[in-house]
Order: C-alpha cells, then sequence, then structure tokens
C-alpha cells in the first residue's frame, strides 16, 4: 500500500512543501508525484499530529448498523419464494402464467419489468414476491454469499415425468437451507399425467404431501391452462402464514441484489430486494466492494418509486460501479463511511484473488508435472454483463473438452474487466473474455504492460467457437 506524497499532503490538509520537507528530515528525498509506502506515510503523518485511520473489518461492522430489532418493532412482511426443479417441467412456466395472470388482474396496460423479481397479489388479497430467475443455481450461489433470502421454495415437478435428478438436487437444497416446500405438480393438463406418481416418488426423499398424511402441500398446476395457479398462490400464502416472516420497515435498510448489470444508458443498475428497513431515494449505502447513493428507484411494474420496504424487489440506480448476485447492501450514513468501506473490502478481495492466483499457478505446475495423465487445461477469464450469461458461459465452457483437453474458468464476474482480473489472468496465463462488457483504461494499459490478451465477445457461439480452436490449437502444439 503506497500513497503519492501530494495526496498525503492533501489528506492531512498540510502544504506539500512541508511534507517534503518532513520526509527529507527523515532521509527520503521524495517530490510532490511520488510515491512512498504506508510505514512511512504513517510516520510522516504522526510527526504532523494527526491520527492514521486504517480501516478494518471491525470498523466495517461498527459502521453498519447490525443491531437486532426489538420484538415490538417487527412488522409482517410478505415472504420471497422461489421457483425450483428439474430442468422443462415448467419453472419458467409457471413465473411467468403467474406473472401474467397478475397484469391482467391488475392494473390494465402495466409493463412488467424483468428486475429479477416481481410481486403478486393474490384473490385473498396476500402479497407474495417471487424470485423471477428459476433454478437452483441461482439459489445456492445468493446462499454461497451469504444471501439467503428465500422462505419458501415452490418445487415444480411434471406430472409426466415425475420426480427426476435435479428434482433431487432442488429439494436438497431446500432441506439443507431450512426453507420449507410447496409441490407444484404442473402439466396437469397433458393426458399422461400422473400426479400420483410424483406424490409416491417423493416419498423416497421423504417429501411426504398432504394427501399421504404428510405436512408438505401439493397443488396440481397447469402453467398453460392456468388450473391450480390462484390455488398455489393462497397455499403460499398460508405457508407464510405458519412462519409469520417479520422485519422491521424502521430502520436503515439492508437488502440483497438478485441482478446486477451494466446498462450503456443508466451506468450500473442492481435489483435490490430489501430485507430489512426502508431503502429510500437519497440513501448512501455499501453494496459488496461498491457504493453509490440511491439515485432512482423503480419497482417491477416500471414504475418509479421513493421508498422500498421489507420483501420489495426495486431497481436501483446510483451505484459508482457494478456489484454482483448475492452482495448484500446496507445504509450507511456518510459517504465518507460507503467509500472507506468499499475500498476495504476491494482491497482485501483483490488480496484474496492474488492468493488464489498462486495456487491457481501451483495448480498448472502439479497439472503439468503429471504429464502422464495428458490433460492439458486452458484456463480462462469472464467477465459479463448479466450474472446469467456468466453463469451460460461457464456451462457451456464445462462442455467443451474431451478427455486430452479441458476448459477451466479461473474466475467469472459481472461488470467491466478490472486490473484485478488482469492481475489474475497474468498469473495464471489466462486469457480475459469480455462478454458484452469493456475493459476500462487502467485494465487495458494494464493487460498491454502484462501482454494480457482481452478479447469481446456478444454471441455465446462465437465465443465457444474460438475456444473450440483455442482447446485444439493447444493440442496440436504440444503433442
Ligand atoms: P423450465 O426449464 O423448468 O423453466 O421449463 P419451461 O417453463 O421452459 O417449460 C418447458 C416446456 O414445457 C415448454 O415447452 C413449456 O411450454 C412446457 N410446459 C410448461 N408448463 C406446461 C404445462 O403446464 N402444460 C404443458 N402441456 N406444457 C407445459
Amino acid at each position: 500500500e503506497a500513497i503519492m506524497v501530494g495526496e498525503l499532503a492533501n489528506r492531512m490538509s498540510e502544504k506539500v512543501a512541508d511534507v517534503v520537507k518532513a520526509l527529507m528530515q527523515n532521509g527520503i528525498m521524495a517530490t510532490q508525484t511520488q510515491t512512498i509506502d504506508a510505514d512511512t506515510a504513517e510516520l510522516i503523518i504522526e510527526e504532523f499530529g494527526h491520527r492514521v485511520v486504517r480501516v478494518s473489518d471491525s470498523d466495517v461492522e461498527q459502521v453498519i448498523d447490525t443491531v437486532d430489532d426489538k420484538e415490538e418493532d417487527m412488522k409482517p412482511r410478505p415472504p420471497v419464494v422461489t421457483v425450483m426443479g428439474h430442468v422443462d417441467h415448467g419453472k419458467t412456466s409457471v413465473l411467468d402464467a403467474i406473472r401474467n395472470a397478475r397484469v391482467t388482474a391488475g392494473e390494465a396496460g402495466g409493463i412488467t419489468q424483468h428486475i429479477g423479481a416481481y410481486q403478486v397479489t393474490t384473490e385473498s388479497g396476500s402479497v407474495l414476491t417471487f424470485l423471477d430467475t428459476p433454478g437452483h443455481a441461482a439459489f445456492t450461489s445468493m446462499r454461497a454469499r451469504g444471501a439467503q433470502v428465500t422462505d419458501i421454495v415452490v418445487l415444480v415437478v411434471a406430472a409426466d415425468d415425475a420426480v427426476m435428478p435435479q428434482t433431487v438436487e432442488a429439494l436438497n437444497h431446500a432441506k439443507a437451507a431450512g426453507v420449507p416446500m410447496i409441490v407444484a405438480i404442473n402439466k396437469c393438463d397433458k393426458p399422461e399425467a400422473n400426479p400420483d406418481k410424483v406424490r409416491t416418488d417423493l416419498l423416497q426423499h421423504e417429501v411426504i404431501v398432504e394427501g399421504l398424511s404428510g405436512d408438505v402441500q401439493d397443488v396440481e398446476v397447469s402453467a398453460i391452462t392456468g388450473q391450480g395457479l390462484d390455488e398455489l398462490l393462497e397455499a403460499i400464502a398460508l405457508q407464510a402464514e405458519i412462519l409469520e416472516l417479520k422485519a422491521n420497515p424502521d430502520r436503515a435498510a439492508q437488502g440483497a441484489v438478485i441482478e446486477a448489470q451494466l446498462d450503456v444508458g443508466r451506468g450500473p443498475v442492481a435489483t435490490v430486494l430489501v430485507e430489512k428497513g426502508t431503502l429510500r431515494q437519497g440513501d448512501i449505502f455499501v453494496v459488496g466492494e461498491q457504493w453509490g447513493k440511491v439515485r432512482a428507484m423503480e419497482n417491477d411494474q416500471g414504475k418509479r418509486v421513493k421508498e422500498a420496504g421489507p420483501s420489495v424487489p426495486v431497481e436501483v440506480l446510483g451505484l459508482n460501479g457494478t456489484p454482483e448476485a448475492g452482495d448484500v447492501l446496507n445504509v450507511v450514513e456518510t459517504e465518507a463511511q460507503a467509500r472507506e468501506i468499499a475500498e476495504y473490502r476491494q482491497k482485501a478481495a483483490k488480496d484474496k484473488l492474488a492468493a488464489a492466483g498462486a495456487a491457481t499457478t501451483l495448480d498448472q505446475l502439479l497439472a503439468k508435472a503429471k504429464a502422464d495423465e495428458n490433460v492439458k487445461e486452458l484456463p480462462i477469464l469472464v467477465k459479463a454483463d448479466v450474472q446469467g450469461s456468466a453463469e451460460a458461459i461457464i456451462q457451456a465452457m464445462e462442455k467443451i473438452g474431451n478427455e486430452e483437453v479441458r476448459v477451466r474458468v479461473l474466475h467469472s464476474g459481472v461488470g467491466a474487466i478490472t486490473e484485478t482480473d488482469i492481475g489474475l489472468a497474468e498469473a495464471s496465463g489466462a486469457p480475459v473474455i469480455g462478454f458484452n462488457v469493456r475493459a476500462n483504461a487502467p485494465a487495458r494499459n494494464s493487460a498491454n504492460q502484462k501482454g494480457v490478451e482481452i478479447r469481446y465477445y456478444s454471441v455465446i457461439y462465437d465465443l465457444v467457437d474460438d475456444v473450440k480452436a483455442a482447446a485444439s490449437g493447444l493440442l496440436s502444439a504440444e503433442v
């Protein structure tokens, strides 16, 4: 950690000439634009009678309000629902059917925006929040990052297919997270539908539906005809009532990022699901390694809102960088605090990446040493505009390769290519792939200096073709 002499003088509100003089007295010749290390800086700061402030984890915790809420301040909040299940069993169709049913029933001409989550009101008046990214990849990655936002899982099982591998995975994830489940037996419009097979299949995985004297609610639905969807919504509302979900709306807001992207016109945009407190226009916040000030918020209907309470998803504008899905947002009091925490976290992440980079190089050395196994690896780094694209690319990359060559995604993330990415790429001899994102200026300079290759793509097929070509090149070059 180093600081420029001019910057140091500036932060202490001292004259540059005085700082240069003090340095000289300590035997260091430095001009205004030269940098000195942190220890020297600390010495000088103390000589001038100032206090040294180095941010630490515990400082971060102090600034962020983690005080437990009093019972009397807790108010009921809507449940947050995630839809999971085997591929093609109708997760997307069920989510779409629920959303569409609501638009026609609600405000005529209302346009639902895709912001990664939406709210519906059931016929009996309960409000439910749905995460609009089906599948357990999103659920687990959010959980892994400490953002467990899901209160209820809807497990979609197709009645013409019954329990499949990803059904089992999904129910295991729900169990591991301790989240209650409701089974939506889908595609009941099909003549070959056999809902009872779904029920008995589930028994083997210790999911016992009410009809078989268990306590898991099950509803027969069809995303195509709309059959049973209202019943499903009421089942969710009932489950939510049992859970007695509550949050304190009158405190500094905390939320989780559901989706984030770099929007050409609007800058970084994040969909945040408020967990507690109320997020308001003008609030200053930290979110993962980024910070910002809420410039504007839009709800799932594309309407401007001035505030958002617990379980409400909103699109937030006014970020200084693009956070990642699963990052936690906390409102803080001052811009200085927000910036300090974000910078501290960026540095911590950089240190961690550097360590990971070193480990990767070791891995590769080991891989090379095991030449008899004959597996060659093509490492790459992926940065994409949205989490969904990043995940799709990782999946596509994992499919390339054979017994001799493998593509390995060292790191993936959302947002512009940064110097940190270039650093890791250099350490591992990997190219950096930008999918609908560019490298910022410092990253471009650093890539030029270090000879790291950056490639831009906007079509996954093009990327797959090029990586395939590179993989076979790797084969022929070294055989
Ligand atoms: P996902 O992969 O779980 O998100 O599944 P999709 O929602 O993409 O659905 C997979 C296929 O099943 C699509 O062709 C849908 O049209 C079809 N599908 C989904 N729900 C139903 C349903 O209730 N009835 C029938 N007949 N087809 C459905």
